[in-house]
């Protein structure tokens, strides 16, 4: 009786160690249920989230604050890629390095999607091919690109888990029609005015000027690298007077203090605008893309 005792706990025991360990490997398996996925930047993450939501595991390689344009990564900076399931960068330039880093993930299995596929380019003039590469990268910065770029994600989503298609396409639609609501409501405040013309810290905004039939300009343009001429600064100070501009934009990462010395000299204000290269206060990007087409707009119609 006692041995049957000892056999019996001894089997309640085991069995409850089995269902220990299956509870574990459930939780594990869950975790591991989300499809990882790793972005280049800011605004591929948010796009990518607004399409995968809790679906997916997303890791951002150019760190919030670094220059995105010239980001050399190191070895930490990538390791997620080695263990992804997918990969998302822009294209257009805006990642030389890409090529590299899948080459070097030895990761066969891994998806890339290059969100600015299929999208109308815009290639760069004059000093913009130095700064920006053959092609303008900005696509995200537009509405328009943006629907695209979101589009690019969910059908790469769609192929790297095909079991959650439907609910990828349902939020890329969705998400989509905020986008489209917002450039709708835009394209006819912009229409009405007569003034198109604003400044900004780097010339990011030329995709976004397409949607809305703007001009942009920009100060490191005119200035290039480092500290403006007294001769350039001049001639900036003179087309913002002629454009009667009362707003300079400026952007973390480009040239802030110019900006501030070129308001200064034409007596204009300084406002933030955001370029989605990095992440701003939690903002998402369509508050932020609201806040660009509201603080420009108003700059506009002053
Ligand atoms: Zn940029």
């Amino acid at each position: 009786m006692k041995k049957l005792c000892i056999f019996l706990l001894s089997v309640f025991l085991l069995f409850s160690f089995t269902a220990c360990a299956a509870d574990d490997k459930t939780t594990q398996a869950s975790d591991d249920s989300k499809l990882s996925v790793s972005v280049s930047f800011n605004a591929l993450y948010e796009f990518t989230k607004a399409v995968g939501k809790d679906k997916v595991a997303i890791s951002t390689i150019i760190p919030t604050g670094s220059e995105p344009h010239h980001f050399e990564p190191k070895a930490s900076d990538i390791a997620d890629l080695n263990t992804a399931k997918v990969f998302i960068y822009n294209g257009l330039g805006m990642e030389p390095w890409a090529e590299e880093v899948i080459n070097a993930s030895e990761n066969d299995d891994l998806i890339t999607i290059i969100a600015s596929d299929g999208a109308d380019i815009i290639k760069n003039e004059g000093e913009e091919i130095e700064e920006h590469g053959q092609y303008d990268p900005h696509l995200w910065l537009s509405l328009s690109g943006a629907m695209i770029e979101v589009q690019n994600i969910a059908d790469g989503l769609s192929k790297a888990d095909p079991d959650n298609k439907d609910f990828y396409q349902a939020n890329a639609k969705a998400y989509r029609k905020e986008l489209n609501d917002l450039l709708t409501e835009y394209k006819e405040k912009f229409a009405a005015l007569e003034n198109k013309n604003f400044v900004t810290g780097h010339a990011a905004f030329h995709y976004f000027c397409n949607d809305f039939g703007l001009e942009q300009n920009s100060v490191e343009d005119v200035f290039a690298e480092g500290e403006p001429s007294t001769r350039q600064l001049a001639d900036l100070v003179e087309y913002c007077k002629d454009n009667q501009v009362t707003t300079i934009f400026a952007e973390e990462t480009a040239s802030p203090e110019v900006s501030r010395t070129l308001a200064d000299e034409v007596g204009a204000s300084v406002k933030i605008i955001y370029t989605m290269e990095g992440s701003d206060d939690s903002l998402s990007y369509l508050e932020r893309m609201k806040a660009n087409c509201e603080n420009i707009y108003k700059s506009l119609s002053q």
